[in-house]
């Protein structure tokens, strides 16, 4: 296992949709592995595979090290599909490895059903809440280009404006590796 740069705000994998996994070979097997190294080395609960430069549908979700989720099981979810969302919202300050340093009330669906296969290529259907939907929403949305700043009104993106170019031209001490340069590509 590795850990591996993690690309930030800027960098266009992150602005661009996925594509599906076909087959599951070593190097994904590796990729997922990595990725699980990579998110508990920056202290992160889910990362997507275009955070570490790898364009395809994955990510990876490990909640237990949060109070209250000690039972929940490390997930890697391949090809996942949101197929149903509550009506009930809530809200949550979220942060993102990909924009460090930057925290910010997010209004999601409270609750979501989530279809995706596991490194088996098995297919599973779970329902997700609370946290859990809340992590596995924020990571399904790298996967189609979308970060969580995205959801921020016009007032609040202005005021971070300073902040994501500072982190755009690496100018944050981050402490956690990131991508050199914003075409950082691991795997097309
Ligand atoms: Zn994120």
């Amino acid at each position: 296992m590795s850990i591996l740069p993690i690309t930030v705000c800027g960098d266009k994998i992150l602005r661009k949709k996925a594509a599906k996994v076909t087959e599951i070979d070593d190097k994904i097997i590796k990729i997922i592995s990595d990725m699980f190294e990579t998110m508990r080395n920056a202290s992160g609960i889910g990362l997507a595979a275009n955070q570490i430069g790898v364009n395809r549908q994955i990510f990876v979700v490990d909640i237990s090290p949060v109070e209250g989720y000690e039972k929940y099981k490390p997930l890697a979810l391949i090809n996942p599909k949101i197929i149903s969302k509550s009506e009930e919202t809530s809200s949550f300050e979220e942060g993102c490895l990909s924009i460090p340093d930057l925290r910010a009330d997010i209004i999601r669906p409270k609750g979501i059903y989530i279809q995706y296969f596991d490194a088996n290529m098995k297919e599973h259907t779970i329902e997700a809440d609370d946290l859990l939907a809340r992590v596995m929403q924020h990571e399904f949305d790298h996967l189609q280009g979308v970060l969580f700043i995205d959801y921020l009104d016009e007032e609040s993106q202005k005021r971070y404006k300073k902040h994501l170019s500072k982190i755009k031209k690496r100018k944050l001490e981050i402490n956690y590796p990131i991508s050199p340069n914003p075409d950082y590509l691991l795997i097309k």
